[in-house]
């Protein structure tokens, strides 16, 4: 289910919880709320579900600290967002050649 952003109408007063805006997971098929559940105030959904864009390229998931590893043959991965020194192929039964996840996990 995809998670949809909400906010208050520019000209509603709204609360707390709207007026910052506020997530709630929603099926697609599911009628957008007008309201908010907390005061009332009309409240109108963002166009866009919020976590769902995912990066398309390579070098995208590379920038964001992402591993991403193709299938090239059986046990056989290319690492194709490789860093560093990291093996450009992790194979299955060779551990100095998985990627450095460790390093690449940071808040
Ligand atoms: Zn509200």
């Amino acid at each position: 289910m995809p998670m949809y952003e909400y906010q208050v109408v520019p000209d509603e007063k709204g609360c707390e919880t709207c007026r910052g805006g506020f997530q709630i997971l929603q099926r697609m098929s599911d009628d957008a709320l007008t309201h908010c559940p907390e005061c009332g105030a009309s409240i109108r959904r963002l166009l866009f579900p919020v976590g769902v864009a995912t990066p398309k390229t390579d070098s995208e998931l590379k920038n964001l600290g992402f591993t991403k590893l193709v299938k090239r043959d059986t046990g056989v991965y290319e690492n194709v967002t490789r860093t560093g020194n990291e093996s450009r192929y992790m194979e299955a039964d060779k551990p100095h050649t998985v990627p450095d996840l460790k390093r690449k996990i940071r808040d």
